[in-house]
């Protein structure tokens, strides 16, 4: 039933890393730090029903900024405002964690921090160039407690 459900999920989160409950790379709605806030934009953020939305530069794995919904209250789409202003403004920090971390570490960094959703990065040392950080996903605090409760 539930409360066992609940109870082994518990006993269980521990064991387990954010990539394991993360939500990958290709599913999340992301925006090009050079999109305009225009009505088009601004109306796939709405439909998108996210409340936090990261910002890449050039590919979409190079996660430089984060959008928040409530950002966009002030913003005329007839002013076909530049991204990149807003995100300046507000410089919502994001929070960056390795692929192998642990979900009971990560639930302690988002209840220390102002965020509730991080940017899952690994090292990619495939090829012949420097070895550089790659995102592969974003978790939330929701990922982390569907965990715990095992409702999915
Ligand atoms: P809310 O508005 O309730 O915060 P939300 O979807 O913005 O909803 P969460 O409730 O934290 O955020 O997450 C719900 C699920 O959506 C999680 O699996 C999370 O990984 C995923 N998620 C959150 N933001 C995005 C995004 N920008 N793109 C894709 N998936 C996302
Ligand atoms: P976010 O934008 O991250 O969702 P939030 O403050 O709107 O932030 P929560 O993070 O769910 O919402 O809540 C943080 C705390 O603020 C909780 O203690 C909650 O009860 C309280 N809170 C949320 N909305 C209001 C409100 N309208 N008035 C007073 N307290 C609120």
């Amino acid at each position: 039933g539930d409360e066992m459900n609940i109870i082994s999920g518990v006993l269980n989160y521990k064991s387990k890393t954010v990539d394991e409950v993360m939500t990958k790379l290709e599913d999340c709605y992301l925006l090009d730090l050079s999109s305009v806030l225009d009505f088009r934009t601004i109306a796939s953020v709405m439909q998108s029903g996210h409340s936090r939305i990261p910002v890449y530069v050039g590919e979409r794995h190079n996660i430089v900024g984060l959008l928040l919904v409530k950002d966009l209250a002030l913003i005329d789409a007839d002013d076909c405002t530049p991204l990149r202003t807003v995100i300046k403004f507000y410089n919502h920090q994001v929070q960056k964690v390795f692929d192998d971390v642990h979900l009971d570490a990560m639930l302690e960094e988002f209840k220390k921090g102002h965020s509730h959703l991080a940017v899952v990065q690994r090292v990619n040392n495939e090829g012949s160039g420097d070895p550089f950080y790659e995102a592969i996903g974003i978790v939330t605090l929701e990922d982390i407690l569907e965990e715990i409760i095992q409702s999915e």
